[in-house]
């Protein structure tokens, strides 16, 4: 098995505030063993605009880095988080954060559950993570988090209509920073710590990937998911208005 030799990473912008990264490759994939994955179950229309699925993630040793790193956690998850544990007992890390996911998400309850013992085992080290697994912290993290992981719930997700803004935390893409300050929501510009430890209402510009601004337009992701979701229950709507009105077709599609 392919192992990768250091599981934890950092970047220049993330050594310059202290923060360590795990990453996973971006959304829906296939591994180079053939086997496919989805590491962002509750993905919205963030997925047409993420940013880890452009530019230098696509690069082949940057998504063969991501994707070693799914491959171990998949094949072995007890050896991956041994590993982790291994590494993160480094000195390095003591007083240090970790950022859980450049991109991906906790695709399953177990992966979850797996990192908030990995949070109970290192106390002196900071965890934290954007997520659109809402359900999956209201169950497994809201009732009783670990001190030492803070996360923040990003709009943009299947899950949007369950965040409820005046009491959780959340992240919202925006066209450009005068938007997000119009808004009266605050920039992470300074520092992606400021995501989980600023104010609550967290407002990050959109990346500059032409296609992304076009498709994004003067929205944020929280309205334009909104937009996807009204449009889908009208559609679904419709559909049961007909079959209710001409059960033929209800006969047609059984
Ligand atoms: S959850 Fe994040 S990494 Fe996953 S598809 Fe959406 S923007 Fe990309």
């Amino acid at each position: 098995m392919n192992r990768p030799r250091k599981l934890l990473t950092q970047n220049r912008e993330m050594k310059a505030i202290g923060v360590w990264n795990w990453t996973l490759p971006a959304w829906a994939g296939r591994l180079p063993d053939g086997r496919t994955y989805n590491t962002c179950p509750s993905a919205g229309i963030c997925a047409q605009a993420c940013y880890a699925r452009h530019g230098t993630y696509t690069w082949p040793v940057v998504k063969a880095k991501h994707e070693a790193n799914l491959t171990f956690l998949l094949d072995d998850p007890t050896g991956w988080e041994n590993a982790i544990l291994t590494e993160l007992a480094a000195p390095k890390f003591r007083g240090g954060w970790i950022r859980i996911h450049d991109s991906g998400d906790f695709f399953t309850d177990s992966y979850l559950t797996a990192w908030l013992r990995i949070c109970h085992a290192r106390p002196d080290t900071m965890f934290y993570c954007y997520t659109k697994e809402i359900d999956r912290f209201r169950r497994l993290v809201e009732p009783n988090p670990p001190p030492n992981f803070l996360w923040v719930y990003s709009y943009g997700g299947t899950q949007d209509a369950a965040l409820d803004p005046s009491t959780d935390r959340v992240a919202d893409v925006f066209p450009d920073n005068d938007a997000v300050e119009a808004a009266g929501w605050n920039s992470q510009d300074e520092s992606d710590l400021l995501a989980v430890l600023g104010p609550r209402l967290v407002g990050i510009p959109v990346n500059q990937i032409p296609h992304v601004r076009k498709l994004l337009g003067d929205r944020t992701f929280r309205e334009w998911q909104h937009h996807v979701d009204s449009e889908r229950e009208a559609q679904r709507r419709r559909r049961q208005f007909r079959l209710i009105t001409n059960p033929a077709d209800h006969r047609q599609a059984a």
